[in-house]
Formats: C-alpha cells, sequence, structure tokens
C-alpha cells in the first residue's frame, strides 16, 4: 500500500549527527579523543551518588529539579529560580528553538558553529543561517548584519567547538546591545569551565533581558553518559521554556550525579589545570612538527594541515596507531582535525604519531 505520511517541512534537511567513534576494528588499546570526554572521568563523589540510585530506581525522579538548581546556584552565585535543567544541553537547544524558532524564523548560527544549532532550528521549522568567522573566530559585525526581523536566536558557542578560540565579554556585550528587539542570544558555555575567572556570560544573563547561556556536565565534569546539561536565562525565558520541558527529563541519577560534580569543585579545578597544562604541550609539539593550531581555550585544539588530503590521510594513520581523532569536514574545515586533550599518555602518544605521519609523508 502507498502512504502518504511526510514529516514537517526542514526535517528530512537535516543530516544525520555523526558521534565521534570510539572502536577501530582488531585493535584494542584505542585511545578515544573525538568527544570532548574528561580522560579523568567523573568525580568520584559523584560515581558513589550515582551507585546509590541504583536502590530506587523504580522512583520517578524529581520533576523541579530543586535540589540540582540549588547546588548550581551555590557554586555559581545564580539565582536558583533561573535555572533550567535539561537531558544535557542539547535539550536546552531544542527547548530555545521549539519556543522561538518555527516556519518564518531564523536562527543564526556562526560558520563553524557546533553542529546542533542548526539540527535543532530544522527540527523546528526554522531557517538555519550561518555567518562567516575570521579565520576561525566569530565575527560580531559579520552576525549583527545578518540579523534581520526574523531572526529569534542567535547561537555563539563561546568557546567555540570545533575552533577552540572565543571572543570576550565585551564583544558579547555589543553583540546582546546591537540584536533586533525579538532576538535572544544564546551563550552556549559547554567549554565555560575550562576557562579560568570566565563566567560563561551569567553577568551578562543578568544584565539583560535578551541573552541566555547554556552550560552542561558533559565535558569538564565527565558526565557525558549520564546527559545532563542546564541554562541559565531572564525569568521570561524560562516560565517560556519550564512550559515545554518534560516533567521527567532529567533522570534521578543524573541528577544526584551532577549534583555532587558541581559541588566537588576540587576536582574541577585539578581537570581544569590538567587539561590546561597538556593542551598547551600538545599544540607546542604539533607546532614544532609542522601542524598549527590556534590558541584553544577548551579542552581539544583543532589542529591544521595543507590541505584536506593531508589531514584525512593523517587521521587514517592515527587510526592504525589505536588513535581516533575528529574529521570536521562537516564544520567547513576539512583540512583540519579536532584532537581531545587526553592525559599525559595519550598526549605523547598523539604527538608521536603525527610525527611519524609527517616523517614519513
Ligand atoms: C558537547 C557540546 C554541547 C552539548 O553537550 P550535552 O552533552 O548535550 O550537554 C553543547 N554545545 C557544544 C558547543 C558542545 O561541544
Amino acid at each position: 500500500m502507498t502512504h502518504n505520511i511526510t514529516p514537517q517541512p526542514g526535517i528530512m534537511d537535516i543530516a544525520l549527527y555523526e558521534g565521534g567513534a570510539s572502536h577501530v576494528a582488531g585493535l584494542d588499546n584505542v585511545v578515544k579523543l573525538s568527544s570532548n570526554e574528561n580522560p579523568l572521568g567523573a568525580s568520584e563523589a559523584a560515581k558513589e551518588a550515582f551507585k546509590r540510585c541504583a536502590f530506587d530506581l523504580h522512583r520517578y525522579p524529581d520533576s523541579d529539579h530543586s535540589a540540582l538548581r540549588a547546588a548550581i546556584a551555590d557554586v555559581h552565585g545564580l539565582d536558583a529560580g533561573r535555572i533550567i535543567c535539561g537531558a544535557g544541553s542539547d535539550e536546552i537547544i531544542a527547548f530555545l528553538c521549539q519556543a522561538y524558532a518555527g516556519p518564518g524564523r531564523e536562527v543564526v548560527h556562526t560558520e563553524h558553529g557546533f553542529a546542533m544549532y542548526r539540527i535543532s532550528a530544522l527540527a523546528a521549522g526554522a531557517t538555519p543561517v550561518s555567518v562567516k568567522e575570521r579565520e576561525r573566530v566569530t565575527d560580531v559585525d559579520a552576525i549583527l548584519a545578518a540579523c534581520s526581523e526574523k531572526t529569534a536566536l542567535v547561537f555563539l558557542a563561546n568557546p567555540n567547538n570545533p575552533t577552540g578560540t572565543m571572543i570576550g565579554l565585551a564583544d558579547i556585550a555589543r553583540l546582546a546591545d546591537g540584536l533586533p528587539a525579538q532576538t535572544l542570544l544564546v551563550i552556549d558555555g559547554a567549554y565555560a569551565e575550562f576557562v579560568d575567572g570566565y563566567d560563561g556570560g551569567a553577568a551578562l544573563v543578568d544584565a539583560r533581558e535578551n541573552v541566555f547561556m547554556t552550560r552542561t556536565f558533559s565535558k569538564l565534569y565527565g558526565l557525558g553518559s549520564l546527559r545532563v546539561g542546564w541554562g541559565y536565562g531572564p525569568q521570561h525565558v524560562i516560565d517560556v521554556l519550564m512550559r515545554i520541558k518534560g516533567p521527567f527529563n532529567v533522570s534521578a541519577a543524573g541528577l544526584a550525579a551532577a549534583e555532587a560534580a558541581v559541588r566537588d569543585q576540587a576536582f574541577a579545578q585539578q581537570c581544569r589545570a590538567e587539561n590546561a597544562r597538556w593542551r598547551d604541550w600538545l599544540a607546542n609539539a604539533l607546532a614544532e612538527i609542522g601542524v598549527p593550531s590556534d590558541v584553544s581555550l577548551a579542552n581539544f585544539i583543532l589542529a591544521r594541515f595543507a590541505s584536506a588530503q593531508e589531514a584525512n590521510a593523517c587521521d587514517d594513520f592515527l587510526r592504525t596507531q589505536g588513535l581516533i581523532v575528529r574529521r570536521v569536514g562537516g564544520y567547513n574545515l576539512p583540512h583540519c582535525l579536532r584532537i581531545t586533550v587526553g592525559d599525559e599518555s595519550a598526549c605523547r602518544r598523539v604527538a608521536h604519531a603525527v610525527r611519524q605521519f609527517k616523517e614519513g609523508a
């Protein structure tokens, strides 16, 4: 029988998201450096909290997330009433698109911006608009020039994935000041925790009605498998998002582990310091062998090669060495590879393997 069952306009324009690979056939001792995961894992306190949840698996989770929101508010000095938790920050991004974008409205993101902005915009029936960057750095003037009466949302990852670069708070404030009245600026702080002394844009959120911030437990806190993220915004936006949030969108184990993780700032600080140390070491080691990268503020570096062909050949070689990094052709950066900063041994293995590749090339 034939059918005429069709999805909403826009859905079929979504290319399937490709996650970072984690296996190489025939090799063990593989190191996965393709998804920006924390090489030190999660805090012991978070693991203990997760284990305790095993005794209550038959219970629905708390739906207002009050304990986790209070912990986040405490640690970051925020208003708990203006925090919303989601199944990863991906879900917060989806809520924002569902609530504010839609047919006839536009969602602006940067040229090398995170893939979920386009996917969530299309899923909501809205039109994604890609804005040029300046040498892999967000260009505030170009974003402002791309905005119109149709612009509902502007997404800006800061630091950005996969470039690792960021712009300063003064530039973000200038962006927020210049936006049309109906546009909400979303600062995606998935990597904000890696930047010493950076609040992810929280103070800007507090000072304005048109700025929203998203954060995650998947990167610095090492809880990617549990899917916990959060957003912080003006009350009017939180009130809207709370209406579309499912009551049980975050699991009890996710809530408990995230609460313990955010309260364990000693471990967070240790992870931040280790990351900075090995990120800088790796960037220098690669630069010495002719593979430059922009100064990264995140937990990965974007290694630049002479051509897409060389980047792909290096990726193929790294795989034979059990090292999985990320191709970023889908981000318009076919001559680059994104390499997550692993632990010391992983960084040394990557630097060694890239050197072997360069010497053999
Ligand atoms: C990883 C990432 C996220 C999403 O992480 P969740 O696991 O969904 O919280 C959001 N934005 C950027 C830029 C990321 O790299």
